[in-house]
């Protein structure tokens, strides 16, 4: 399966781009090769797929549900007791319809943390987006639930070999108030064992950092420090509230870190995100839109615009966060964060990638293509959609939306109902 696309703005200037298979073969100006498929790119730009590097992705069925409550009363009325209730088809259609608006949108990969996480592989699948699914695992400081946590991880592993190669496995601790120091270090060692990612939420308010050092007596990233299980397979959401101490343990640990501004602003978390600092230091930083009870979309190309707008508006300084930064963070950062050759548009890599549609307001002028991207556009500007070279979208249609949208709609009206 090839494909071809003609006449496209790769930052400004036209150029054709040949994908072969799942890889981009060549990207240059008038290329002679025959092609399976042909698409016609003047009045678009290219981009590498947006990467949503936090996300929930079944809270699709919770959107608007529960809104403008503090983390604490509404995960624990709102939240916990419905997802509860939850069956692996209601995580499945949560899934194809979080699937369905990140294609949309322009994001062709993902890193979840959620349950019943064979639910979302299957949704994943069938949608032909990437991802990389983290189970959500807690023990709540007891060693019974614990051993069922880890008998849990290892068969989610093993099952996970049989997915296909867009699909990985990874473990999700919710966090170290719902996740003991014991269950985190054999998560930790397993992690080790298989090479296989972490992500956990850290760091995101500051209760929870009052409660650290209440229960542990070290604030979040100095007690993971201290467990020893920081380390470049591990990557916190949030990290809101760290010092300059903590983001060198991170940065000298390889530890990666994910800001969800839009979830970070509603749930009231805080807004003093240390973007600079640690892309100083020489962290990878990712952009996440967290799920979608809290944000309460997957639009990543919103999620830029606010991470930097958020980033100068409290440090009072126009000059941190430029569109190319927080583009950058969004694509090649988003890639390596998941462990995936992609998130530029260069001969190699995977050809995960989108075309935007140039003729809308937001794109007129095109002075500065990120610039309007950034700060300019919203997700609707996405035109076509390629993942591991095939087309996911096109024209802005996607087959079978109105029935994914009819089907997760139906399901989480009854959830809420019953
Ligand atoms: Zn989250």
């Amino acid at each position: 399966m090839s494909i071809l696309i003609k006449g496209v703005e790769l930052f400004g200037e036209a150029t054709d781009i040949l994908i072969d298979g799942a890889f981009i073969k060549q990207v240059e100006k008038d290329i002679k090769a025959e092609a399976d498929t042909v698409i016609d790119g003047r009045r678009k730009a290219v981009i590498p797929g947006l990467v949503n590097t936090h996300t929930h992705a079944a809270m699709t069925l919770f959107r608007g549900y529960g809104d403008d409550m503090a983390l604490m009363p509404w995960l624990e009325e709102k939240i916990w007791p419905n997802e509860a209730k939850l069956t692996a088809d209601d995580v499945y259609w949560g899934a194809k319809l979080a699937c369905l608006e990140m294609i949309k949108s322009g994001t062709t990969a993902f890193y979840d943390m959620y349950h019943k996480l064979p639910a979302t592989a299957r949704a994943v699948e069938e949608m032909g987006i990437r991802a990389l699914l983290s189970s959500a695992c807690f023990d709540h400081f007891n060693t019974e639930e614990a051993e069922i946590g880890k008998a849990h991880v290892k068969k989610l592993y093993a099952e996970s070999t049989n997915y296909s190669s867009r699909v990985k496995y990874a473990i999700g601790p919710h966090a170290i108030y719902t996740v003991s120091g014991p269950l985190l270090q054999w998560i930790d060692a397993f992690s080790k064992e298989h090479n296989i990612p972490i992500q956990i939420h850290l760091a995101e308010t500051k209760g929870e950092v009052a409660d650290s050092v209440n229960q542990f007596g070290l604030t979040p990233v100095r007690y993971l420090y201290r467990l020893g299980i920081l380390s470049h397979r591990l990557s916190i959401a949030h990290g809101v509230y760290v010092d300059e101490e903590e983001i060198q343990m991170l940065a000298d640990s390889g530890t990666q870190v994910v800001h969800n501004p839009a979830s970070n602003m509603k749930l009231g978390s805080g807004v003093e995100f240390k973007f600079a600092e640690m892309f100083k230091a020489g962290i990878t930083v990712g952009i996440g839109t967290d799920g979608c009870s809290s944000s309460n979309n997957l639009d990543m190309v919103e999620a830029m615009k606010l991470a930097s707008l958020l980033g100068k508006g409290w440090r009072r300084n126009p000059e941190v966060l430029t569109a190319d930064e927080i583009f950058h963070a969004a694509t090649a950062s988003g890639a390596d964060i998941l462990g995936i050759h992609a998130g530029h548009i260069e001969a190699g890599y995977l050809a995960d990638l989108c075309l935007i549609d140039l003729n809308l307001p937001a794109f007129t002028p095109n002075h500065n293509f990120v610039s309007n991207l950034v700060y300019a556009a919203n997700g609707s500007c996405v035109d076509t959609v390629i993942c591991d070279g095939k087309i996911l979208m096109q024209n802005k249609k996607i087959p079978g939306e109105e029935e994914i949208m009819a089907e997760a709609a139906q399901r989480a009206y009854l959830l809420i109902k019953n």
